[in-house]
């Protein structure tokens, strides 16, 4: 089956009790058993539901692995992958991470013994002096946000393979109509299904995929056991906006580059970081593990300051100011005082994310529109 059958079909069945051709929403929390223990395959909520599970195989799917999870957040997703480390384990990640990835790593989960090592890894040699034999993980986001740097997932792959160290990449931003880590070396890849996967803005989602069965099993005991899952509600609209996940990620790359190269030649705009452009550092791996370049596009402009960035911002009129990303209408975000406001200013600033940076999740309207919405706010 090629992606965009896998989108509608891949992993899903006709729902066995009436034929419903969507699945129904299974809004139970336990299900009858005949005799202790004498259930039809499901027991309770947490554990298992029927809408859960169809979009926990429709994730497998997707990504090419062979065993998907739900939870009820990416952040949950990610905190359930920590979860397989212990005290003195080591994780190497990289230095422009999501804000809340970094602030789970470093405000929780270093409580707990857990050591983060944060690097750039554009360059996938940079890892080789970080690992020791106390690194058990590597988290790495590609592209990155906010910056769209581009991470060669082979390269780090193979590098993590070499020590026997797992990697775990968070495909959020490219989703899997783009790039499929598993195919490329990853051990994990996680989404947060908020975003393109959901595709609508109207839910909180996180996933997990794996290939491994022993590690697949790891996760779904800790799934169950720390019981940070999603409802069925949210499930069926996960699976609906997959759905079209191939038609919506196809507009967002053209959007995505019509807006990126509008930006590139306007004369008050000082940078643009859009890894479709020749001159991104990263530019041929981004060509080579990528299918396109997606619809997530950071820029700066001329000798502006953090009340010049908020001032475009809020003159935006079609691109709402707001957090989040990936939905089929158009966000601009401010990541200094948003998304990367948790870490602190000097490390921020050190990885690009400066006062006067703007984020935008270009989205699937009229790509006129949203050049002449960037145009006025400008100016
Ligand atoms: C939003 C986001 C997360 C966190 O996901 P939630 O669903 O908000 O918990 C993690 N990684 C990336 C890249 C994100 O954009």
């Amino acid at each position: 089956m090629k992606f965009n059958t896998k989108t509608i079909h891949g992993g899903q069945e006709h729902d066995p009790a009436y034929g419903a051709v969507m699945p129904p929403i299974y809004q139970t929390s336990t299900y009858a058993q005949s005799t202790p223990g004498g259930h039809k395959g499901y027991e309770y909520s947490r554990t298992h539901n029927p809408t859960r599970h169809a979009l926990e195989k429709s994730f497998a799917s997707i990504e090419n692995g062979t065993y998907g999870l739900a939870f009820g957040s990416g952040l949950a997703a990610i905190d359930a992958v920590i979860k397989l480390l212990k005290p003195g384990d080591e994780v190497i990640s990289t230095n422009d991470l999501y804000g809340g990835t970094y602030r789970l790593f470093t405000k929780i989960f270093e409580d707990f013994g857990i050591k983060f090592h944060f690097t750039g890894l554009q360059e996938a040699s940079n890892l080789e002096s970080h690992i020791t034999d106390k690194t058990k993980l590597i988290w790495v986001e590609t592209p990155t946000n906010p910056m769209m740097n581009i991470i060669d997932i082979k390269a780090v792959a193979e590098i993590s393979k070499k020590h026997n160290v797992l990697l775990a990449v968070d495909n959020t931003f490219a989703t899997p109509y783009l790039q499929q880590p598993l195919d490329l070396g990853a051990d994990i890849v996680m989404h947060s299904a908020t975003k393109y996967l959901g595709g609508h803005s109207d839910l909180i989602m996180g996933a997990l995929i794996v290939k491994d069965k022993d590690i697949a099993n790891r996760l779904y005991f800790i799934q169950n056991a720390s019981g940070a899952v999603c409802g069925p509600q949210d499930s069926f609209l996960a699976l609906r906006g997959i759905k079209t996940l191939h038609v919506r990620m196809q507009r967002h790359c053209e959007n995505g580059e019509k807006i990126a190269k509008f930006l590139k030649d306007h004369p008050k705009i000082e940078k643009v970081y859009w890894p479709g452009f020749e001159d991104h550092p990263n530019h041929e791996v981004a060509k080579s593990q990528m299918k396109a370049y997606g619809g997530m596009i950071s820029f700066v402009t001329k000798d502006s300051n953090y009340d010049d960035a908020i001032k475009i911002i809020e003159n935006l009129k079609i691109f709402t100011l707001a957090e989040s990303l990936g939905g089929v209408e158009s966000l601009a975000g401010h990541p200094a005082s948003m998304t990367h406001a948790s870490i602190p200013k000097e490390e921020r600033e050190k990885t690009g994310v400066v006062d006067s940076l703007i984020r935008l999740s270009v989205g699937i309207e009229d790509a006129e529109d949203l050049i002449n919405d960037l145009k006025q706010a400008i100016g």
